[in-house]
């Protein structure tokens, strides 16, 4: 739990950056950093987290963020990647054998303890998850 509030104080720490500014997904897309990446097509890269809170924990981006920083900043524009997002969820769980169950999660803004201004949806699974998320 300790560890848990140091990466919620992170996030909520971090001020929300300009919709312009590069983030560490930015390098990833561009394989200027490594990840592990289990699917990707033309429009979306899904790679696993680099600190899995389950079993399967895999990220899902949009490769163009498109202003994308966050789920509130979602304009008309955005209706079509936010469906392939999702979309892509459902097979990422399928390819993970999720189908005990799972839980997609987006991290709005400071008070969501988002850390990453660049919109992603996380995949959890692989064990039985709590509720409500704290
Ligand atoms: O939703 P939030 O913005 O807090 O999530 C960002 C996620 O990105 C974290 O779960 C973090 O572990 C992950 N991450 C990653 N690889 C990086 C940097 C962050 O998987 N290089």
């Amino acid at each position: 739990y300790r560890w848990m509030s140091t990466e919620a104080d992170k996030a909520r720490a971090a001020a929300e950056p300009q919709p312009h500014e590069p983030t560490i997904f930015d390098k990833i897309i561009n394989k200027e950093i490594p990840a592990n990446v289990i699917y990707e097509n033309d429009k979306v890269l899904a790679f696993r987290d680099i600190s899995p809170q389950s079993p399967t924990h895999v990220l899902v981006i949009p490769k163009v963020r498109a202003g994308l920083t966050r789920l509130i900043r979602a304009e008309e524009k955005h209706k079509e990647i936010l469906g392939e997002l999702l979309y892509t969820a459902s097979v990422v769980a399928r390819n993970e054998n999720l189908e005990d169950g799972y839980r997609v999660v987006i991290n709005d803004g400071k008070n969501g303890c988002q850390s990453v201004y660049h919109l992603h949806l996380h995949i959890i699974g692989g064990r039985p998850l709590g509720w409500p998320p704290v």
